[in-house]
């Protein structure tokens, strides 16, 4: 089976939001939810520093929190790359998810179920990448199986300085940021 990843680029991201238009779009994201989002951080030391932006999303962790907290098995890991996802018909819109992601990735859709970014599984189902790497115009975000040693995703990890959010947080996240 793949491990489906991600590996995004913040020195090319320049925060244009195509990626979260895209989404919206894409997935039908009801007006004022998010399933992705552009976050802004300063990174290195006085006077040395610089302005780190992200594209983030749910990171489809290898541990994932929301998956074993669920009491109605609606939280899973599809078969599919790995990918976490909801069953929307068996979710009770409980919220013990929201409050286990460390990465506030999740919100209770309006007609009442935990929703989230799917890593677009229905297109890549399709051979197509998600909505949001395939529409970015500086091509600063990559998709792919992190077990595949010949991936675009492999690649970049092994040549470039790249690092997880909260690794701390023991989830194991799979969206990884190049700087
Ligand atoms: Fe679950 Fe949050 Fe990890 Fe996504 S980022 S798999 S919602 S714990
Ligand atoms: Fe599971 Fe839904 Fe509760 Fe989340 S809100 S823990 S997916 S039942």
């Amino acid at each position: 089976m793949a491990r489906y990843g991600m590996v995004i680029d913040t020195l090319r991201c320049v925060g244009c939001m195509d990626c979260v238009v895209a989404c919206k779009t894409e997935n039908s994201v009801p007006e004022g939810y998010n399933r992705d989002w552009i976050a802004y951080d300063t990174r290195g030391k006085f006077p040395d520093l610089r302005m780190e932006i992200r594209s983030e999303r749910c990171n489809h962790c290898d541990t994932p929190p929301c998956v074993s907290c669920c009491p109605c098995g609606a939280s899973h890991v599809h078969e599919r790359g790995g990918v976490v996802l909801v069953h929307h018909e068996k979710c009770s819109g409980c919220k013990a998810c929201i409050a286990a992601c460390p990465y506030d990735a999740r919100f209770i859709h309006p007609e009442g179920y935990a929703d989230k970014c799917t890593f677009c599984v229905h297109r890549v189902e399709e051979g197509l990448d998600p909505a949001c790497v395939a529409v970015c115009p500086t091509h600063c975000m990559h998709f792919g199986d992190l077990d595949d040693p010949n991936s675009a995703v492999t690649r970049l990890l092994q040549s470039r300085r790249n690092h997880p959010l909260l690794p701390e947080a023991g989830t194991e996240p799979r969206v990884y940021y190049l700087t």
